[in-house]
């Protein structure tokens, strides 16, 4: 059992994120920002896969008008993503944008700080401190000599005391870095320091495979220590993977539970049936499915039946034809063609 860390509550639209909250699961739109039809379908894709925040860049001002676009377009709360200028950030705020983020130390004056405060405050936009490594200051980066995460987490701490002199204190916090240890060590940091909530990734994680086995292992390290309120795992490529790696994450932690649980065999040679293709189109088919079930997918009798045991039902390959097993008792014989059918139509009764 995961001991959570408390963290306060922050509303991100029709999102709340931190207390008790379930662990949300987040994207970025990767058009030109200046395509607001392509951004406006990846954002549609998004919020059909699950999304459950969208963040897309706002370079400059004209791509203030993307913010209304999305709004318009889909339910999921939109966050704008703003570098140094303050105006950028009122106009957002202006366009209804849920979430905003910006770091405060790289605003400027005070003056220009206040007012993205007040503006902010003033309809409940909640801000996001997003340090990166490579985003350290210079004044830290002399004092620690890298980006470490201690550098990196005080950081962090820096600006939310620039938005705490300003009674600002929606803040969601993150502290991301391409490297696993650092990153991990930084929200440990982070996390021992303040109760804001934290937003968990690896930046710039790489394409798809190292991307999601580096945020795999960086955000589950510490979804497992309970530290972690909303994650996006990054990767270059459709952002829409993301999403269903970030839920898949969030599944092997074993913190989502509306879902089935799929148990699988590696195969060996005691297989006689394409295990491979059944277990893949086993869990496609299950994609959707809220049943909180263990479903066993095993290549013969020999382990099959045994795994069946703990699990709500199961399969277990013969030749050319499977078993279908339901906690342990052996239900029928099925020829494999007919396999996977069988198996949805008996977890459809359960
Ligand atoms: Fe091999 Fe059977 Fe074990 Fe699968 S369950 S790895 S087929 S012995």
């Amino acid at each position: 059992m995961i001991n959570r860390r408390k963290s306060r509550q922050v509303t991100v639209g029709n999102v709340k994120i931190g207390g008790d909250e379930q662990i949300s699961v987040q994207s970025m739109l990767n058009k030109p920002a200046q395509d607001i039809e392509a951004n406006v379908q990846q954002a549609k894709e998004l919020q059909e896969a699950g999304c459950q925040i969208i963040r897309t860049s706002v370079p400059d001002v004209q791509a203030v008008q993307l913010i209304y676009a999305l709004k318009n377009a889909v339910t999921v709360p939109i966050v704008a993503d703003i570098h140094f200028d303050h105006k950028i950030a009122l106009e957002c705020a202006a366009a209804g944008v849920d979430k905003i983020r910006i770091n405060p130390g790289n605003i400027g004056s005070d003056d220009k700080v206040k007012a993205v405060a007040t503006a902010c405050a003033q309809k409940g936009i909640p801000i996001r401190i997003g340090v990166n490594s490579g985003s350290v200051e210079k004044e830290l980066l002399a004092k620690y000599g890298a980006p470490t995460p201690q550098a990196m987490a005080e950081s962090a701490m820096n600006h939310i005391k620039i938005l705490e002199k300003f009674d600002f204190e929606d803040i969601i916090i993150s502290i991301k870095s391409s490297n696993v240890q650092n990153m991990i060590s930084a929200y440990r940091l982070v996390a021992e320091q303040c109760d804001y909530p934290l937003h968990l990734g690896v930046t710039e994680a790489g394409t798809e495979r190292m991307g999601i086995i580096k945020s795999s292992i960086g955000i589950g390290s510490l979804l497992t220590d309970g530290i972690g309120d909303t994650i996006r795992v990054s990767i270059t490529d459709n952002p829409v993977k993301e999403v269903y790696a970030g839920f898949d994450i969030l599944k092997a932690a074993d913190i989502k539970t509306d879902c089935p649980r799929i148990i699988s065999c590696p195969t060996c040679g005691r297989t006689k049936i394409d295990l491979i293709s059944i277990a893949n189109e086993v869990e496609q088919r299950l994609r959707n499915c809220n049943k909180p079930i263990v479903v066993a997918v095993m290549g013969c009798v020999v382990n099959g039946p045994g795994e069946a045991k703990q699990a709500d039902i199961g399969i277990a390959g013969g030749d050319g034809e499977g078993l279908i097993f339901k906690h342990g008792e052996i239900l029928r014989k099925v020829d494999e063609k007919m396999l996977v059918d069988e198996l949805m139509r008996e977890i459809e009764r359960i």
